[in-house]
């Protein structure tokens, strides 16, 4: 695994050297609205340590910081009022996974009913 990059997009955003929409933000977890939003409701969550990828994070992470990720998850898709309808929770993995910010996040989707799970190529 390559180290984190320190500059990536969202790390910056961490560090508050660049702006971002947030609807949560606590010990573990920060979320905000994505700057190009794929549905009416497009928030992407991202834990507060250094983690790459899906697989960082589940390899390395501590228990409290994973089962903390994803309450925060939870508690969001809720106060956006979208777990009545349903959404679709995505995380973008490496190369093949189409990431492109090497920084752990993922992207709640909802507010209509979200196309085919698998598209383009
Ligand atoms: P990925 O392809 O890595 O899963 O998704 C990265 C997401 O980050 C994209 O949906 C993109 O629109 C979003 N994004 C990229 N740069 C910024 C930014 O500066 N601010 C916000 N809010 N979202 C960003």
């Amino acid at each position: 695994m390559p180290p984190y990059d320190d500059q990536n997009i969202f790390a910056r955003i961490l560090r508050g050297e660049i702006p971002c929409r947030t609807v949560y933000e606590d010990a573990y977890a920060l979320a905000f609205h994505d700057i190009h939003p794929q549905a009416p409701i497009h928030i992407l969550v991202i834990p507060k340590g250094k983690y790459i990828s899906a697989v960082d994070f589940g390899q390395t992470a501590p228990a409290e910081n994973i089962a903390g990720f994803y309450r925060a998850v939870s508690q969001i898709a809720q106060d956006h009022g979208l777990s009545e309808n349903g959404f679709r929770l995505i995380a973008n993995t490496g190369q093949h996974g189409g990431q492109e910010v090497p920084h752990y996040h993922v992207h709640l989707l909802g507010g209509k009913k979200i196309g085919a799970m698998v598209s383009g190529g």
